[in-house]
């Protein structure tokens, strides 16, 4: 996606370390928007970041999923995928990855059948819709008004448009998965330590992100693709993953990194993570 021209320094505000609450220290200036680093846990930020209601805006645009590989093959005037749509390369890759997905957590839970299941940053409900189809009772939260309107309405999902912490759901979920979505929030400490009530106690979390630390980020700079200053205002490695998880008593039990593993394929520049309650957290 590219980004619209149209912010300036008004649209801003400064951000600080969601783990240290210090600032950062430049390390691009890409204005009216900074990518810093905490000087002493290491994790990159965004700051100066857009402001919660103008990225709110960015999220409720009905072009913000498009021509990214979550809105490919959905139509925006009815939300059914053309046969054009359904069989393009994006749309094979996110069917690869939803089962690459799916099939990991039932790894990680030894196999046990079913349960309760919610995703965080929904979407269109497109891993959601295939989660119930494989025995899953599915919740879902979403940001934006556009996907949670076409999650509820075209494919019947129960998601809740808005931010994790202002759903309303009961907790003891046997998975939570949040896939692209750490990146975007607020607070990566209160968004965690909202997972972390919600998952049960023998419970699983799963999820994806871009790291900074990857290849494509370390050798192209600004010029790094997912950099996207507007939407992803956090960017994480798996040290500093691994840092935040346990601030929000949640252990990150795997990382995988390979492009070739169904879960994470094609993906030169994200990992997906599995992370565990830590007992009595
Ligand atoms: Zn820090």
């Amino acid at each position: 996606m590219t980004e619209p021209a149209r912010w300036t320094a008004e649209d801003t505000e400064d951000a600080i370390c969601c783990l240290c609450r210090v600032p950062g220290t430049l390390v691009h200036d890409v204005a009216p928007f900074g990518v810093v680093r905490c000087p002493q846990c290491e994790l990159v930020f965004i700051s100066p970041r857009l402001r919660l209601e103008a990225l709110q805006q960015l999220y409720d645009d009905v072009g913000y999923f498009e021509g990214g590989v979550y809105g490919s093959g959905v139509s925006s005037d009815d939300g059914v995928p053309s046969a054009e749509g359904r069989w393009s390369p994006a749309m094979l890759l996110q069917r690869t990855w939803t089962a690459g997905r799916l099939a990991l957590v039932d790894r990680e839970r030894g196999g046990a059948p079913g349960g309760r299941l919610l995703e965080v940053g929904a979407g269109y409900g497109l891993f959601l819709a295939a989660a119930r189809e494989a025995g899953w009772a599915t919740s879902g939260v979403e940001l934006s008004r556009t996907g949670a309107k076409h999650a509820q309405d075209t494919l019947g999902l129960d998601v809740f448009c808005g931010q994790l912490e202002d759903a309303p759901l009961e907790p003891g979920f046997d998975v939570v998965c949040a896939w692209d979505t750490a990146e975007h929030v607020p607070d990566p400490v209160s968004f965690w330590r909202s997972v972390r009530s919600l998952v049960a106690e023998d419970g699983v979390v799963a999820f994806s992100t871009p790291y900074v630390s990857s290849l494509p980020a370390r050798l192209l700079g600004t010029r790094w693709w997912t950099l996207k200053p507007t939407e992803h205002i956090w960017h994480f490695t798996p040290r500093t993953h691994a840092l935040l998880l346990a601030r929000a008593g949640l252990a990150l039990t795997r990382v995988v990194r390979s492009p070739l593993a169904p879960a994470n394929a094609g993906r030169l520049d994200s990992l997906v993570g599995v992370a565990r309650p830590i007992p009595g957290s």
